[in-house]
């Protein structure tokens, strides 16, 4: 096993989140050097964040372990990614719902848009994942999603994505806590009203949200989720 990998499964192990055989599995298939330019092909062989291009990263490797196995994702979900990045997550996320799964990920700078495409047809995937152009923090539109990954910290939990979850759907998001960032687990909940009280400072002012329950997971450290729904540019 890449000695990264050993590290991230360690890391997860200590946050106790409970660590998913299958997204190890995922993980040991995807070459991340493929997925990082050539003068850091060195640096994404360790368990760091690794610069891509216009100024963003692609996450090290336990966090995206925390993040995947704390979604819970499973064969045949439909996910929607917030920040593509180089495609790295993407890839392992396509192989992780299989076939009968769908992946959309959305990026907001096309030159990584031209990047992610090309590190993701490197390596053989499943049929089954999207790249797309656009603001993340509004979703898509008319599309309802198993669970979200959102890559980059806004200052608060997009509501169009909370929409977005079918009932019981889980979404996987680091927000902005004052200087510091936590990542949250947020659940749609079936029916009942919502406490907004005791989230008000993880939601946006005078949106209505559909009900949800929040998780606080840890404090992490992400770029910026820029956007209508995020922080302004
Ligand atoms: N998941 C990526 C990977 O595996 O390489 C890493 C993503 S990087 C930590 C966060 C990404 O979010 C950046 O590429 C950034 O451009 C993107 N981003 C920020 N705000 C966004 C938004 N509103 N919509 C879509 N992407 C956004």
């Amino acid at each position: 096993m890449k000695p990264y990998l050993q590290e991230a499964i360690w890391k997860c192990q200590q946050s106790g989140i409970g660590v998913m055989p299958e997204v190890v599995d995922a993980m040991e298939k995807v070459d991340r050097k493929l997925f990082v330019p050539s003068h850091e092909k060195k640096r994404a062989e360790m368990d760091h964040a690794v610069p891509i291009l216009s100024g963003q990263t692609t996450s090290a490797p336990h966090m995206i372990l925390m993040m995947l196995c704390a979604a819970t994702i499973r064969k045949g979900e439909k996910v929607l990614e917030v920040g593509t990045g180089s495609g790295y997550n993407t890839a392992i996320l396509s192989i992780l719902v299989g076939n009968e799964g769908k992946v959309v990920s959305i990026e907001r700078i096309r030159d990584l848009i031209d990047f992610a495409k090309q590190n993701l047809s490197k390596i053989k995937l499943p049929n089954n994942y999207e790249i797309v152009f656009g603001d993340g923090t509004e979703g898509l539109k008319e599309q309802k999603f198993d669970k979200i990954i959102v890559t980059a910290a806004g200052p608060f939990i997009p509501a169009p994505l909370c929409w977005q979850l079918k009932d019981g759907g889980i979404m996987i998001i680091p927000v902005q806590d004052g200087y510091f960032q936590t990542l949250l687990k947020v659940r749609r909940l079936n029916s009942g009203e919502m406490n907004r009280g005791a989230y008000e400072k993880y939601l946006e002012a005078n949106v209505k949200y559909p009900s949800i329950e929040i998780e606080e997971l840890m404090a992490v450290q992400f770029v910026k989720l820029v956007g209508k729904h995020g922080f302004e540019s």
